[in-house]
């Protein structure tokens, strides 16, 4: 494993995966503004998250994209690369390289349970696994989406007199529980703050139906908001924005809404436990199921991972990268 450092440079090609500083060579895992960072020379990603990138950074945000589709190994002068879905947002990968016989797999982020806003995970096996550990405290167990999503149905028609403010992540997870909310058959407008206009619409253009949206406030206009879901980032929750709805039950979707002082001291009045990572389940079985002897921990809750490791013969270690975003408050 000398052929990959701590952080996450591919020696023999001098290509790093989600970079946080400009370099020649990067390969991005996903969109979100934790890993894929501009102004790099040659950047090597997915379709999706080449064009997340552009919209949200602007078109030359990298001197030079490659696309590489999921399950097709590209060869770097001898260093394989295969993309493989991590089923965290649209577009996110797992990164395979395989060098001299050796395997290591690089998971991103990433979540195992279903999600019909991206491509679902899909288990690979190799050597070294460098997986990240966001929620990796067993305390973590992430309920079932559709359960947290009838609490908020629930919810609307016992307040039908109330807006319902849900505070959520503008790529990936608001597309998401637009969606969750769809599948269960709720099919009034939803009203979506200014910040996630851009990507809905590029999940839409990329085939994911998300119902009739439509923005929250317009200038002059005035809606009546009672009974209905407005989607707004997490920081839109605490602005000025938000007090033009009157008497809002506060909602909040994120995997840290199980931490009940998080959810106490944010006000929220109904905390959903929706989370695009892994929770400790997910991690755990997947590390089993990669048949990896030596795992790596990127980011996150990382001591308890390695321990858990080490108990079972495995080789582990942390790697503790800086400028991920462990709070979670994707972006
Ligand atoms: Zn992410
Ligand atoms: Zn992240």
């Amino acid at each position: 494993m000398d052929w990959v450092n701590k952080h996450l440079q591919i020696v023999p090609i001098n290509t790093f995966i989600d970079p946080i500083f400009p370099v020649e060579n990067a390969i991005i895992t996903h969109a979100h503004a934790d890993h894929a960072k501009p102004g790099h020379k040659n950047v090597l990603a997915t379709k999706h998250t080449i064009k997340i990138m552009k919209i949200r950074y602007g078109e030359n945000c990298a001197n030079n994209f490659q696309e590489l589709s999921f399950n097709s190994p590209l060869n770097i002068n001898g260093v394989k690369v295969t993309f493989f879905p991590a089923g965290h947002i649209l577009g996110s990968a797992q990164v395979l390289l395989e060098y001299q016989k050796d395997k290591i797999n690089f998971t991103g982020d990433f979540k195992i349970t279903k999600d019909d806003t991206c491509e679902n995970f899909r288990p690979v096996t190799c050597d070294t696994l460098v997986t990240e550990a966001t929620f990796g405290l067993p305390i973590f167990q992430h309920p079932d989406p559709e359960v947290e999503i009838n609490k908020l149905i629930n919810s609307l028609k016992n307040f039908s007199n109330r807006p319902h403010l849900i505070g959520v992540y503008a790529l990936g997870q608001a597309q998401r529980l637009i969606k969750l909310l769809r599948n269960k058959g709720y099919d009034e407008t939803i009203f979506i703050h200014g910040a996630l206009e851009k990507i809905c619409d590029y999940y839409i253009q990329s085939g994911i139906n998300l119902g009739n949206l439509s923005k929250a406030l317009i200038k002059g206009e005035k809606k009546n908001f009672n009974g209905k879901i407005i989607l707004a980032p997490p920081s839109a929750l605490k602005s000025t924005w938000s007090r033009r709805f009157i008497d809002p039950i506060l909602s909040h979707a994120s995997g840290w809404m199980s931490v009940k002082q998080r959810a106490k001291q944010s006000l929220v009045e109904l905390p959903l436990l929706i989370s695009d990572h892994a929770d400790w389940n997910e991690l755990t079985s997947n590390i089993n199921n990669s048949l990896a002897k030596n795992i790596l921990v990127t980011h996150g809750r990382e001591e308890a991972l390695v321990h858990w490791c080490k108990k079972r013969g495995l080789k582990a270690s942390a790697l503790s990268i800086q400028g991920r975003d462990d709070s979670g408050e994707e972006i």
